[in-house]
Order: structure tokens, then C-alpha cells, then sequence
């Protein structure tokens, strides 16, 4: 191992005692520079910095990081750029980003710590990336977690168990995963690996076959990394869950682990959450929300007080809207988050990390930040999910202490947010959520995957086929008969529509996986519902009125389904709209919601008046609403949905 002293040539000779030391990249670029003096220019004092590129350095860094010195170090919110560490030969190193390596701060902590009778390391400035600094302040890595990778990193086979799992982890990364599953086969010689991409559970070739004594070993060695984990050791025979941080080419992941004892032995499923933390999260149109959604979302971000609340299923991108919602957030309001994790660093914000325990609940260390945070007078508070009566009750708390509240929830729809929130778990009283006020705006949100523009087919190039894509086979004029039902129910232009392209084009070809050939990523289908203009709706929560709810949006529509406003349209009817531009496949639509079938059959079926109601409702806007609905439907050659 080699010295990574960046310095002047001559200074390092002076030093005495034990000397940091760290083996990896930077290490012969640190050479270079001790042989090249005029690298050095420009330093005006002996300077001592080392260099770490990422966790395994550090995990093979001597002596070794013990723990961050919170207490006695008033760094305050500096803490994510210059971090006081305790080693354990009991000396003191400061953690740095780049810019701060030559700060006045730096040298003032270096005094500090003196001053205090801690003794520096030498060299004391260790220059750390971004990513990896706000791990260690967040106690995401440890001097324990460490002291588990450097034992993995010394031991050949653990190490090679170890860039294995790095493998599979890193293949999920690049395809944009939202899991992974390792399915161990005890009775076999061979288990498998599988992913979800794009929403569908899929196998890549390279992963094939691989051996079940190998798999469950990289499992062991992976399990060595987890964090808040049941068991000191992987156990398939038990349920485990916990979560391990892990870097590729850069980005730091976070996998939240979750095994499962199955009869044919223990299945492992890692949900990687990228914690993207020097990305911004990307703005609503490029996640696929379309102009008159966004002017809904900004009508709530500018309203005082209230809570907007975000459902869809797991993986349906509802952390990175939110983040996209807060980081529209004007400077001058006090924005704080409390996150599992943080994935996005939302400029302004004061983020926080808090871990669910073992049983899905929320921790402790969620209601005390909790009770602090309600005494910090800020504006503006994100909490990462509704999910049981502890959050429920801080939903209460909060969403009518004047503050604007963001969050999310699982339920199937904006319209069945509020009977998520009542629900048993959770336990918001109906009451309060009828309150004018209280319920800013509610959002359900879906990904579906968006064609390749370069080479999507239009729907007629599947009349001459048969076959119904992977179901089974179908008569020879099933697409005919497809295309006309779609047409007599949402009177699209059928000859607009598009289709995938399964054999793909070098613009969407780059995955190994045929099934993503033709796709270009995924666009957010959403509905969206504004309370703050429809006391209609308010009632309907009141009275519990489930199911006048769940057909909510049949009543609401003011434009053909082709036509770009989504007002009062479900989140089935947006992707209806982009396939009616050629933007999704048709195909894809159904096994996100329901069956074009089941759509005829509720319309022929369903009232076609509104519950309690004789004559037709006026809208805040003044609007007649349901006969100007059914007139343009007539001439269209459609009815209300
Ligand atoms: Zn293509």
C-alpha cells in the first residue's frame, strides 16, 4: 500500500507517528505529484490532504474511521461538506468535499480540534466525494459496516462473492431497475436472477443458469453490508429485511432488502432506490405530465396550507414527483423533508433521513425529529408515506396546522386517497379530510413504457398478424376488432395509434433484453383532483360514499379524449390521450388498469346521471357540465365515460 499524501515534496518527511494510509486508484496520481513539484504550486503553507474516490477506500483506509464527532463540534450546516471524524487510534481526521479542502473553515476546525486536545491525524483533511460524506453524516455508513467490507475486501473468495453481487446490482442500476430478484432453488443446481424493468418481471440472458451454492454465497457476503437487518448473518430460512448501500460508477444506491422463505427456498427482492443526490429531480414534463396537469400542480404549490398527497403503486416514480414538486418550492420558505431514504437532494431543503424498523413501522426517531421539527416554524414539510396510524396522526397534526404538506400513499386512485387515509391503518378522521383546506390536491400517478420515436409501427401493421403478444393466439382479424374498439369507445383516431417495434432500432436497442426493444423509457400517466374547487367531492368523502368515489371521474370529463386537457380525466383516459398521439402502445394500457372490455361493460352498465343527483351540476366555473359533456361525446359517436 502506498502513502496518498497530496503535499509538498519534503513536508511529508517531517511527519511523524502513523500515518493515514488508503490502497486504490489515487494512488499513483498521488505519486506523480509528490515527484512532480510543480503540481504543488500555489500552496503558500504546508498542506496535507488525502484523497478517498469512494467506500472502499475508506473501508481499507488506516487507521480506521471509527465514528463522526457530532458532540463538542458545533458544524452545524457545514456538517455535509466538513465532518469531524474520530479514527481508531483515537485521532482526529476532517472529512471533506474538494471545495473545502483549502477553506479558512477547514484550518478554523483544525484549531478547534487542537484547541480541544484531540490530536489531528496526519494528513488531517481527507477529501471525500459529495455522495459519500452525506452517507457517513447520515449514518448510512459506519465504523461497523466498514469494518464488514474491508473483512470482505481481505478475503479472496468473500471478494470475489462480493464483485458478483456488484454485478447483478450494477446490471439493475444501468437497465433503470426498480428490482431485483434472486430466487434460490434449493432442490436445483441452478437459481435465478430476475429484474423489474420497466414494470415487468424479466430474466437477462448473461444471468442465466447461474449456480444456486454460488448465488446463496453472494447473498452471505452481500447480507454482510446490511444495515438495520433481522439476524447477524443471511438466513434463507427466515424472513429478513434491512437495507445496504452500494455504489455504481458513482451513484450511490440504496437496496432495501426483503427475503422471503419460500418453499423452494429463500427469495431474495432488493428494490434499488437511486439516491441521487447531485441530481435535481427532473421537472413534471419530462416525467410525462402534461401542460394542463402542471397548471393544476402549480395552482396547489402557490396555495397556502393543505396537504397534496400523491397514490400509485410501488415503483411508480411518486418519490421523484414529489421531489420534483419540492424542489418548485419558492427560496423563501422553509422547506424540511423527512425521508427512507433521501433520494433526491432538493435545493433549500433540510433533508432527513429516517428509517422504518423491521415490522414497516415507523421508528422512533420519526416522531421525536417530528416533535422538533413542528417547533422549527417551517412552511413547507414532506413526509415520504402515509402508511400507518403514526404518520396518520402526524398527517392530522400537520395538514391543518396552517403548514403545506406533501406526501404519499397507497391507494388505486386520486379518488380513493381520502378512503386510504380514513382506512383502519392509518386512521385520519373523515372529518378533517372533508374540511375545506385540508386537501389541497390529490394525485395518482402510473409509468407506462413510451415508444421509441424512431422506429414505433402504426397499429395496422398488426392487422395482417395474429397472435395477441405473448397471450394467447387470437383469429386473424383480432386487431381489426381491437382498433374498432377502441375507436367506439374513446372515438380516437385509430390511424394515429402506434405500436412497439419488438425488433427495435439502434436508437433503443442498447439492452440485452428483447422485450425492451422498440421503448424509449417510461411516461407518467395521471389523474389529478382538485378539492380547493369541488365541494361535490368533499361531500362524497364525508358521507363515505365509496362507491359514488370510485366513479368519480365518470362525470367530469370536458374535452374528446384526444384532446390535450386533462380535466376531470382519469389516469386510463391520459394514456389513452398519448396513445391517441402515438406516444404509447394501446397494448400496454390494459394490464396497467383495466381491460378495454371492462370498460365497454361499465359504461352500458353504470347510471349514466350522477348518484343523487337530477339535473345537471353546475361547476365552480359556472359551466352546465354533464349535458356539454354528452353533447360532444354524441358528436363524436361516443358516450360518457
Ligand atoms: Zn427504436
Amino acid at each position: 500500500m502506498s502513502p496518498l499524501i497530496w503535499g509538498r515534496p519534503g513536508v511529508s518527511a517531517l511527519l511523524a507517528g502513523s500515518r493515514l494510509r488508503a490502497s486504490g486508484a489515487t494512488a499513483a496520481a498521488s505519486a506523480d505529484k509528490e515527484k512532480d513539484p510543480s503540481a504543488c504550486k500555489g500552496i503558500a503553507f504546508p498542506e496535507l490532504v488525502m484523497r478517498l474516490d469512494g467506500r472502499d477506500q475508506l473501508a481499507r483506509m488506516t487507521p480506521a474511521f471509527r465514528r463522526v464527532l457530532r458532540s463538542g463540534f458545533d458544524v452545524g450546516s457545514l456538517l455535509d461538506k466538513l465532518c469531524p471524524v474520530e479514527l481508531e487510534d483515537g485521532r482526529v481526521a476532517l472529512f471533506t468535499v474538494d471545495d473545502y479542502a483549502r477553506s479558512e473553515q477547514i484550518e478554523e476546525f483544525e484549531r478547534m480540534v487542537q484547541a480541544r486536545g484531540r490530536t489531528l491525524a496526519s494528513p488531517a483533511r481527507v477529501v471525500v466525494p459529495a455522495t459519500l460524506l452525506l452517507s457517513i453524516v447520515r449514518g448510512q455508513i459506519t465504523g461497523d459496516t466498514l469494518r464488514s467490507r474491508r473483512r470482505v475486501l481481505l478475503d479472496p473468495v468473500k471478494s470475489s462473492m462480493a464483485s458478483a453481487f456488484h454485478d447483478i446490482v450494477a446490471w439493475g442500476a444501468r437497465h433503470g431497475a426498480s428490482d431485483i430478484h434472486v430466487n434460490l432453488r434449493s432442490a436445483h443446481p441452478e437459481s435465478e436472477i430476475r429484474y423489474t424493468l420497466g414494470g415487468r418481471y424479466v430474466m437477462p440472458e448473461r444471468f442465466r443458469g447461474m449456480q444456486t451454492s454460488t448465488l446463496r454465497e453472494v447473498l452471505a457476503v452481500a447480507y454482510m453490508d446490511i444495515q438495520g437487518g433481522n439476524g447477524a448473518v443471511f438466513d434463507p430460512m427466515i424472513e429478513q429485511q434491512g437495507s445496504i448501500l452500494h455504489d455504481v460508477e458513482g451513484v450511490s444506491f440504496m437496496l432495501r432488502w426483503a427475503s422471503l422463505a419460500t418453499d423452494a427456498g429463500a427469495s431474495v427482492t432488493m428494490r434499488l432506490l437511486r439516491m441521487d443526490m447531485r441530481e435535481q429531480p427532473p421537472d413534471f414534463a419530462r416525467l410525462g405530465y402534461l401542460p394542463s396537469q402542471v397548471r393544476v400542480v402549480e395552482r396547489a404549490l402557490v396555495a397556502e396550507g393543505g396537504a397534496i398527497v400523491l397514490a400509485g403503486v410501488v415503483g411508480s416514480g411518486k418519490s421523484t414527483t414529489i421531489a420534483s414538486m419540492m424542489s418548485r418550492i419558492p427560496s423563501t420558505r422553509k422547506v424540511i423533508t423527512l425521508e427512507d431514504p433521501v433520494e433526491y437532494l432538493i435545493p433549500n431543503a433540510l433533508q432527513n433521513s429516517v428509517s422504518r424498523s423491521l415490522d414497516g413501522s415507523v421508528s422512533n426517531e420519526f416522531d421525536a425529529k417530528l416533535k422538533t421539527i413542528k417547533r422549527s416554524a417551517m412552511n413547507d414539510l414532506l413526509i415520504g408515506e402515509i402508511r400507518d396510524r403514526s404518520t396518520g396522526r402526524a398527517f392530522m397534526d400537520l395538514a391543518s396546522s396552517g403548514s403545506n404538506l406533501y406526501t404519499t400513499t397507497h391507494a388505486g386512485g386520486a379518488a380513493l386517497i381520502p378512503d386510504r387515509l380514513a382506512s383502519d391503518f392509518i386512521g385520519v378522521s373523515r372529518r378533517l379530510l372533508a374540511t375545506p383546506g385540508i386537501l389541497k390536491l390529490l394525485v395518482y400517478q402510473t409509468l407506462l413504457p413510451a415508444l421509441c420515436p424512431a422506429c414505433a409501427l402504426p397499429l395496422s401493421s398488426l392487422f395482417d398478424r395474429a397472435g395477441g403478444g405473448g397471450m394467447a393466439s387470437h383469429e386473424p382479424d383480432h386487431w381489426r376488432r381491437y382498433a374498432d374498439r377502441l375507436h367506439a369507445l374513446y372515438a380516437i383516431d385509430v390511424n394515429a395509434l402506434k405500436v412497439r417495434n419488438p425488433d427495435g432500432c439502434p436508437a433503443c436497442r442498447q439492452s440485452t433484453l428483447p422485450e425492451l426493444h422498440g421503448y424509449a423509457g417510461r411516461t407518467v400517466a395521471a389523474e389529478m383532483i382538485d378539492p380547493t374547487v369541488d365541494d361535490g367531492f368533499l361531500r362524497l368523502v364525508r358521507d363515505a360514499d365509496t362507491l359514488a368515489l370510485r366513479d368519480y371521474f365518470r362525470f367530469q370529463r370536458r374535452s374528446a379524449f384526444d384532446h390535450a386537457d386533462m380535466t376531470g380525466k382519469t389516469a386510463m383516459e391520459c394514456a389513452i390521450y398519448k396513445a391517441s398521439q402515438g406516444l404509447v402502445d394501446p397494448r400496454d394500457i390494459e394490464p396497467r388498469f383495466v381491460s378495454f372490455e371492462t370498460v365497454e361493460l361499465r359504461r352500458t352498465r353504470a347510471p349514466q346521471v350522477p348518484p343523487g343527483r337530477r339535473r345537471p351540476r353546475r361547476l365552480a366555473s359556472g359551466r352546465v357540465q354533464a349535458p356539454l359533456g354528452r353533447r360532444r361525446d354524441a358528436e363524436r359517436g361516443g358516450r360518457p365515460a
